[in-house]
């Protein structure tokens, strides 16, 4: 009897046991990143300037994923990989920003956590030198969602962010740019904020940490000879950040005035909730649809709790990279990957 009793309780406890040993579902730990879409085709860049871009996103990947694969969170993921590109001169946000009409550069940056939907923003910042860690600190150290010009400076001097004179913003080539902005401007008679044949330059990011938690940040210049205060899309939630660990995190690139009017992070995540669509069908139907259509262009990176992601534009390149256990890619222009 007790012989019978043993093994009746192997047997019973054998699935349970089997069930216990079978390892836990992982989250795909993965991080996508854009550095501004735009003009983009081959001959555009030198190839010393192309690897140099590819070499800058690379890096970035890399400090985003070093950050998922020791276990730590898709927030600091997304601050880590920003970082490395607002410090980098090429890509239109921090070092490297573009200028305003009055020959200024003007910052704006959010993020947003996908797990508490608290979001940080700030706009038209002009010496704090990595808005995406003032954005981070709204976010987390005030009651507030965002903070402009003189307040969110004053923010930044009061949590001990690094500030910086405007004159670190300020790199040869987009002073070059901008003045050859204003002499077209002055002999077409119009408005050269309008000349759209340029490329945007943001740099965003998004990632899925292993605790299934996404997050979404973006950071940027804005749109060379702006003017007048003008905001973009980049600090605006919904338009050029979102994340909702329920549908999707998103980091926008591209002509902002329609970003803002067509709310597209936030639509493409509700396409996702609400309409059960796959991140690359939400991302297409807002970018080749809804921005098509209004003669906009631009694009997206798009990142789902299953690890699914998305890398969509309708302008001729984007700069983009995603780095999960399976791949790491990098690629610039059209049909790249
Ligand atoms: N979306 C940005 C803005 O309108 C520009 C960019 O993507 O480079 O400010």
């Amino acid at each position: 009897m007790r012989i019978f009793l043993t093994l009746a309780a192997f047997f019973f406890a054998a699935p349970a046991m089997a069930e216990h040993h079978e390892a836990a579902p992982v989250t795909p730990v993965t991080i996508v990143i854009h550095g501004g879409a735009g003009a983009l085709a081959p001959g555009r860049y030198s190839p010393e300037e192309e690897a140099a871009f590819r070499a800058k996103l690379n890096e970035a990947l890399d400090a985003g994923y070093a950050v998922l694969e020791s276990g730590g969170a898709a927030l600091d993921a997304v601050e880590a990989a920003i970082v490395l590109m607002e410090d980098a001169p090429m890509f239109n946000a921090g070092k490297g920003a573009v200028f305003t009409r009055k020959g200024k550069n003007e910052l704006d940056s959010s993020i947003m956590d996908g797990a508490t939907l608290n979001a940080g923003a700030v706009a038209g910042v002009t010496r704090v030198k990595n808005p995406i860690k003032l954005a981070r600190a709204v976010m987390e150290k005030s009651d507030h969602v965002m903070f402009a010009r003189d307040g969110a400076e004053k923010f930044a001097r009061e949590n001990g962010l690094e500030l910086v004179k405007p004159s670190y913003f300020k790199t040869e080539h987009r002073w070059k740019a901008y003045k050859r902005a204003l002499k077209a401007e002055k002999e077409n008679q119009k408005d050269a904020a309008l000349f759209h044949d340029f490329k945007y330059g943001t740099v965003g990011a998004v990632a899925l940490d292993a605790e299934g938690n996404l997050a979404a940040g973006t950071s940027t210049g804005g749109m060379m000879m702006k003017r007048y205060g003008r905001v973009g899309d980049t600090p605006i939630i919904g338009a050029g950040t979102f994340a909702d660990n329920k549908s999707c995190a998103v980091s926008s690139t591209g002509w902002g005035e329609y970003f803002i009017r067509l709310t597209i992070a936030r639509d493409i995540c509700a396409q996702v909730e609400y309409q059960g669509k796959t991140v690359e069908e939400a991302a297409d139907d807002v970018i080749h649809h809804r921005l098509q259509d209004m003669g906009a262009d631009g694009g997206v990176i798009v990142l789902a709790p299953d690890g699914s992601y998305a890398m969509t534009f309708n302008s001729k390149g984007m700069f983009r990279g995603v780095k999960n256990a399976e791949e790491q890619i990098i690629a610039i222009y059209g049909e790249e990957e």
